[in-house]
């Protein structure tokens, strides 16, 4: 006897798991299914600040409007479900292409779903404001294509074609979020260099104490323009897994020593002392001496720039012959306990206004980070906000000995 689909009572549409024989049918005769989700964002806390009665609104407004593009947005015979365990998830099996297509296009569905997405999304705004919400409401949506496959079960499949959504839509997100970063960090620059050369054109250079001024800003800020275009060039070697570690015998003592005495300078012009705790000797060790050079010197960096005027930056290396550790200790701003994860991520930076007036452009740590693990090692920090932060680094020493593969 065929199973009879069961309505989730709020919406009135079926429940997933209720439409699998359906589904299972078109899967034989069909060589390619569409399939669209939406989700909606944090339900459960719009649901302890506004009640269940609000929120159970909100939903059965939702599915209406899904409902309502029937034969308009997709076909009579598509098929509309929410998720059995998820009442917040809509869900769209296209079963024919649109458009008289053969196959289902990325474009068609891509539009599909910011189409639907927006009746979503307009239906919330209208029915939000009217309910007293205030909060922002967001969605998660994408779309797949599945290729009916007879060794998977049906709810396999559609495991699947989730999984592949949600990975496409998380991909887009990051190449939308990672172009405007980089457009926003190339830009900074360039509009300084842009302003200060117009206006040396504009007359100024007949001042020489403003013309000698304004050509040092340009001059740091192209500097800094470099660093950025070599900082991508470096994750984007990265990301093709084409670094090439170029290990040696290396003196890790010495490299710090020589890093201490150049950066004393530096520290000195903020007025931080910088103390090296290094030991006496420890063993040579198989390194890429330049990238761990680029490591050290952005922790070290790191720590003057975050650091108050007149504070202690410590550099300290241990090495009970297994490891060797380093640690770079500060007296400065500290790093929120909520943040301290993200650090490592990309263009990530707690306080977008300190990094940026110090150069910074969050990009350091994540390829500090890359760099240490390709030793093998690994990289963390321990903070207390308001009163300094600790980076370190611990490498086994055995690992060291055999690393020149490409990473
Ligand atoms: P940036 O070039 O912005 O310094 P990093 O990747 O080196 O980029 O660091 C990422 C972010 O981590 C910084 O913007 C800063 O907010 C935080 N951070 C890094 N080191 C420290 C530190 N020693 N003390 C406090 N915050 C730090």
């Amino acid at each position: 006897m065929k199973k009879k689909t069961q309505l989730d009572r709020l919406t009135g549409l079926p429940f997933l798991n209720s439409v699998y024989p359906r589904i299972q049918e078109e899967l034989c005769i069909r060589k390619e299914i569409g399939y669209i989700f939406f989700d909606l964002v944090d339900f459960n806390e719009l649901q302890e600040k506004y009640g269940i009665e609000v929120c159970n609104k909100l939903i059965r407004n939702l599915g209406k409007t899904m409902a309502q593009q029937r034969g308009k947005l997709y076909r009579e015979d598509d098929l509309v479900a929410v998720g059995s365990q998820s009442p917040t998830r809509f869900i769209l099996f296209l079963f024919s292409p649109p458009r008289r297509k053969l196959r289902f296009a990325t474009n068609d569905l891509k539009l599909i779903t910011s189409r639907i997405l927006q009746k979503m999304q307009n239906i919330i705004r209208e029915k939000g404001t009217r309910l007293g919400i205030s909060d922002q409401i967001y969605f998660h949506s994408g779309f797949a294509v599945v290729i009916p496959d007879s060794s998977l079960e049906v709810d396999k499949v559609i495991y699947e074609a989730h999984k592949e959504a949600t990975l496409r839509a998380h991909l887009e997100k990051v190449m939308v979020n990672l172009i405007s970063n980089i457009s926003h960090e190339l830009r900074t620059p360039l509009t300084c260099i842009k302003g200060y050369a117009e206006t040396l054109l504009e007359g100024a250079m007949s001042d020489e104490e403003l013309c000698r001024k304004f050509l040092k800003i340009i001059n740091d800020e192209a500097h800094r323009l470099e660093r950025l275009i070599n900082d991508l060039l470096d994750l984007s070697m990265i990301d093709a897994r084409q670094v090439q570690m170029r290990c040696k015998e290396s003196d890790l003592v010495k490299v710090l020593n020589e890093i201490v005495s150049v950066i004393h300078p530096y520290a000195r012009k903020s007025n931080i002392t910088i103390k090296a705790e290094l030991p006496g000797e420890i063993p040579l060790i198989n390194a890429d001496e330049d990238r761990l050079r680029q490591v050290l010197i952005n922790l070290i960096d790191n720590a003057i720039k975050y650091s108050h005027s007149g504070g202690v930056v410590t550099v300290r290396m241990t090495t009970d012959r297994k490891e060797v550790a380093i640690s770079v200790i500060d007296e400065g701003f500290g790093i929120p306990e909520t943040e301290k994860d993200r650090i490592f991520e990309r263009f990530y930076r707690v306080d977008q206004g300190i990094s940026e007036k110090s150069g910074g452009r969050g990009l350091g740590l994540a390829i500090a980070k890359y760099i240490v693990e390709a030793h093998g090692g690994s990289i963390s920090v321990e903070s207390c906000l308001g009163k300094g932060s600790t980076f370190m680094i611990t490498m086994p020493l055995d690992e060291l000995w055999n690393k020149d593969e490409e990473y």
